[in-house]
């Protein structure tokens, strides 16, 4: 909330407690005049909201309803798939009071308004089972990545910087008004500051499970995760009991919290009776490194926990087997299958055949825009219908209609809300869409099974045909225009924070070492050394001059090490390298280190004997792949050594000094070479010890005339910058 001053916030809190709409004693909801902010939204409605019986001009005693959508094919989604064709719904306040045919209801029911949806299909409001709904702030913002380069390297940076109160509001805004126009009623959410994420759901006329994020690393809206726990409880305590929105915990994943996080989540997730949300086994790389570390796989390892005793909607579940599997149906975990992002980010395919088969409810995910880029369950749903396909070489797995159910009464029992909505059922909430059937593309279309209608929708219908959205009885779509969010200031004001996120990005790109800090933990150590190189002649001068007398070895190791040096030509004269260190310990075995050194720009001064003085800028442990880091970096030009190195600690009239004898393996170069080099503070300093350095290097062996540029990468390159030592 730092980011509003508290006064703002006070009176946003008191202009938004109006809107708060929660059940009455009765359970019945306020007048429908009063729900919301946006009175405009109840247009055209005519009528009591009451549930009376009123006699009509044709004579007819008819019991009252706010509304009747008739004419429509009517997909109902119940227990026996009824599809209706000429049918109508009957909706009084937030309930759907009746479902059956049109000519049926018009002779029972008297509606204040009448929707005519002749031709069209009226089904329930799809579900969105996995999203971050704030994340459409950064639709587009780095694609075709690697999830850990795209997710260290891109998202996670951006999230430090620009995620505030302000970001979460006005990203879900966005988000609603895009999934209301495509047909979504009900979204489970995962994000920072979700309490604005809930107030936006809310104002846009959304049902949303909203889960805030806890996480044991620092994250935009808690420092620590004591305090993580803290905004948690509060933000479960503050939504009790609303209409529209569920509070819930959710912990990220197994990776990026502890066993104690878990359980303190679970706690409060028990206690207020709500579900828990948690991304389970998204790639393979994150299920194979928790079986590494405890011998159990992430679905046996949540059960260990107790984590599965209380409701679970467990996103992603790619790398899931049998045992997983059963685990999860016996337990109830619902689970968000989330087709584009996991083909987008090439994470694989979720074996959601034969979580079907044994009995799991999978529903489907759009995951955030950031990796999707979009919101579209329709294109969701038809993925969901075509991926097991392939995965089983089989064209009858996920039929149509069984793909529609994940999209909503299956996705409704993974998110523990089948009892209110997910089909059209008397009794039921009011979450109503109604597609058009007029569509060029969906034309001509066939009844010749009762399963066309689905093959219809889900293989042809397209989020723009959705006509007319209904959440909670309330119109929140009339005519594909959503009438519960500003547009178009919501959309300026997404596009000038995007245009403050280019400007970071383009500052951040041409500075390597702003790169860097953004995804190593580093230890800035501006480290000043003088240091000399050179061929060696003969490599038993070397061995005697270090036993001259004023020579005194101090340590010594053995050690292969290599190199990968970036550079960047059009980036500045920084150069990064990368290097694993194989060091031969003295029982025998070997001990790999890797680090990161940021090196440049050039040297700072160059003494007698090409001694020169260098300094390192940083250096931090190198905790990714190589791999990670070309991407991440995309260096112009890279340089490969490997080399032999013995490496000397000794004293020599009193200072310290390394001295390497290097032995270059690749690229192939005559050698053996030595370099000697030490710390240094002072330009005093540094003059002395350039001298010490030229007087050691005539004890090992090295001639003037044999001195080489200080980095070897520069002798392999035709880069004519110059750069400090390695
Ligand atoms: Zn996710």
């Amino acid at each position: 909330m730092d980011h509003l001053s508290g006064l703002v916030l006070d009176i946003l809190l008191r202009v938004r407690s109006s809107y708060y709409i929660t059940e009455d004693a009765d359970g019945q909801l306020p007048d429908m005049e009063c729900f919301g902010p946006l009175r405009h939204s109840c247009y055209n409605r005519l009528g009591s909201a009451g549930g009376g019986v009123s006699m009509d001009s044709d004579g007819q005693h008819r019991q009252e309803v706010d509304l009747l959508l008739v004419g429509g094919t009517v997909i109902t989604m119940d227990a026996r798939r009824a599809v209706i064709e000429s049918g109508a719904v009957a909706v009084r306040g937030r309930e759907i009071v009746a479902v059956a045919e049109a000519a049926e209801l018009m002779e029972q029911y008297s509606a204040g308004e009448i929707v005519h949806c002749e031709g069209d299909l009226i089904l329930p409001g799809l579900v969105n089972t996995h999203s971050h709904a704030p994340m459409s702030l950064l639709r587009g913002l780095a694609d075709d990545l690697r999830l850990d380069v795209w997710l260290h390297g891109y998202i996670l940076p951006v999230e430090r910087q620009h995620v505030t109160p302000e970001f979460s509001f006005l990203g879900t805004s966005l988000a609603c008004a895009e999934m209301l126009r495509g047909g979504t009623t009900c979204f489970v959410d995962m994000y920072y500051f979700e309490e604005e994420v809930a107030w936006s759901a809310a104002e846009a006329g959304m049902r949303a499970i909203c889960g805030e994020t806890i996480a044991k690393y620092p994250t935009p809206d808690a420092a620590s995760y004591d305090e993580s726990i803290r905004y948690c409880q509060d933000f479960v305590d503050h939504w009790r009991g609303h209409e529209l929105i569920r509070a819930v915990p959710a912990p990220h994943s197994i990776y990026m919290t502890t066993p104690e996080l878990l359980q303190a989540s679970h706690a409060i997730a028990e206690e207020a009776g709500v579900p828990q949300l948690i991304h389970v086994s998204e790639t393979l790389d994150e299920a194979e490194s928790l079986v590494s570390e405890t011998a159990l796989r992430p679905v046996r390892w949540l059960e260990e926990q107790g984590i599965l005793e209380h409701p679970l909607i467990a996103a992603h579940c790619v790398h899931v087997n049998t045992e997983e599997i059963l685990l999860m149906a016996r337990y109830g975990v619902g689970v968000a299958h989330n087709p584009t992002s996991n083909l987008k980010l090439s994470s694989g395919i979720a074996p959601v055949t034969e979580m079907l088969r044994r009995g799991v409810h999978v529903g489907i995910g759009t995951d955030g825009c950031a990796s999707n880029n979009d919101l579209d369950m329709f294109e969701e749903l038809r993925l969901a219908a075509l991926l097991p396909k392939v995965a089983t070489n089989s064209p009858v797995a996920v039929p149509a209609a069984d793909a529609l159910a994940m999209a909503t009464i299956e996705g409704a029992k993974a998110i523990g809300m089948d009892h209110l909505i997910g089909s059209l059922e008397p009794g039921k909430r009011a979450d109503i869409i109604v597609v058009r059937g007029d569509a060029l593309h969906t034309r001509p279309f066939f009844a010749t099974t009762p399963r066309s209608v689905y093959s219809r929708l889900v293989y042809t219908s397209k989020a723009r045909d959705v006509r007319h959205v209904y959440v909670n009885g309330r119109n929140v779509v009339r005519d594909g225009h959503v009438m519960t969010v500003d547009l178009e200031r919501t959309l300026d004001r997404a596009q000038d924070l995007a245009n403050e996120i280019t400007s970071f990005f383009v500052q951040r790109e041409a500075a390597i070492l702003d790169k860097l800090v953004d995804i190593a933990p580093l230890e800035q150590r501006e480290t000043f050394e003088v240091q000399a190189k050179g061929a060696l002649r003969d490599e038993e001068l070397f061995r005697r001059g270090l036993d001259h007398p004023e020579v005194h070895q101090v340590a010594h190791t053995s050690r292969d090490q290599y190199d990968t040096y970036f550079l960047f030509d059009g980036r500045g004269p920084q150069r990064l390298r990368y290097r694993e260190d194989q060091v031969l310990m003295p029982d025998g075995t070997i001990q790999p280190i890797y680090n990161l050194t940021l090196t440049g720009p050039a040297k700072e001064a160059e003494y007698e004997h090409s001694v020169v003085l260098s300094r390192s800028r940083y250096t931090a442990t190198a905790d990714r792949s190589l791999r990670f880091y070309r991407e991440y970096f995309a260096p112009e030009q890279e340089v490969e050594i490997v080399k032999h190195r013995e490496r000397y600690h000794i004293r020599y009239k009193g200072l310290d000094f390394a001295v390497n004898l290097d032995c270059v393996k690749e690229p192939k170069v005559a050698g053996p070479f030595v370099e000697v080099k030490s710390r240094t503070w002072s330009q005093q300093d540094a003059i002395r010890k350039a001298g010490l350095i030229g007087e050691l290097l005539a004890i090992l062996g090295a001639q003037p005339e044999d001195m080489l540029p200080a980095d070897y990468a520069d002798l392999f390159t035709e880069s004519d910058q110059e750069a400090s030592p390695s």
